[in-house]
């Protein structure tokens, strides 16, 4: 999701109630909200168009988040939604989830359903820049065992479509949900929640989805700052382009995205422009942490 207009008429940010993230940044997440910089918080609106001309798309974008590495510049285009050969084999070698393996442990929160992983066996499986990542650095892909144990998280933080999938599994909502991200942070460098949902909700132009999709967003930020988000552990939110922001349009945008960093490792974010300055970020902060 980008920063968009302040009409609701078009821009779910503006219409959803989201009164934690509103009361930290001072204002709604919109394309006028300025910079913000105060003690453990930085805000900064981020350029996803990577340098190169079109619409951002996902496999780039991503593969710039998690590496550092410009993926539409290696691509000399923007390339999505799945990764093809030549971004694999740059998330194949060295990403986020590599390296905080090999410091205190890389996590990917999100629960993926039964039929995610008979897909997998499957020639037409596709997975996503985050899951070939975290596959390639041996990280655990969490099932609907791991979600039933409180070790997984529901993408739509509801849990209505894993109900719906097993009717003996419990509903999730965002409390739920950070109790369990909140969980997974501790012993771990790194815990990576995908909502790819904000897109999905984007290209369907679907307002009523994505307003109450914000709204629990918004109510996971406030439970995860009250389960130590900003002081037992850093939390960044960022997106790889926008869509969601605009929904006169089916397509994504080329509208800023939003860099929201919360705790220890804000500072290394400062100076944050584009996409290309997060991955850093990340790798200073746990370079100070592990005074490497
Ligand atoms: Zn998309």
């Amino acid at each position: 999701m980008g920063l968009g207009s302040p009409d609701p008429g078009v821009n779910p940010l503006a219409a959803a109630p989201m009164p934690v993230l509103t009361e930290l940044l001072g204002g709604p997440l919109l394309a006028g909200l300025p910079p913000v910089t105060r003690a453990g918080l930085v805000y900064r609106p981020l350029d996803a168009t990577l340098g190169v001309e079109g619409l951002p798309q996902s496999a780039t974008g991503q593969t710039t988040l998690l590496t550092g590495v410009n993926g539409a510049a290696l691509m000399h285009r923007h390339y999505g939604p799945w990764p093809g050969p030549t971004l694999k084999r740059v998330l194949e070698e060295e990403t986020l989830f590599h390296q905080a393996q090999r410091l205190g442990g890389a996590r990917l929160a999100n629960a993926y359903p039964d039929d995610y992983f008979r897909a997998m066996e499957g020639r037409r499986y596709r997975p996503n820049a985050p899951v070939v990542a975290a596959r390639s650095a041996a990280v655990e892909l969490r099932d609907l065992e791991a979600y039933r144990r409180d070790e997984g998280v529901a993408v739509d933080l509801t849990g209505e479509r894993f109900v719906r999938m097993r009717p003996d599994l419990a509903p999730q909502g965002p409390r739920d949900a950070a109790r369990v991200l909140a969980r997974l942070t501790a012993g771990a460098s790194l815990t990576f929640f995908d909502v790819w949902l904000t897109d999905v909700f984007g290209h369907a132009q679907d307002g009523a989805e994505a307003v109450a999709l914000l709204a629990r967003l918004d109510a996971l930020l406030g439970s995860l700052l009250e389960l130590g988000a900003g002081e037992s552990f850093t939390l960044l939110l960022t997106s790889d382009h926008g869509n969601l922001e605009d929904l006169s349009g089916r397509g994504h945008t080329e509208n800023r995205v939003p860099l929201l960093v919360l705790g220890p490792g804000a500072s290394e974010f400062l100076e944050a422009r584009s996409l290309l300055d997060v991955a850093p970020g990340v790798r200073r902060f746990w370079g100070d942490a592990t005074g490497a």
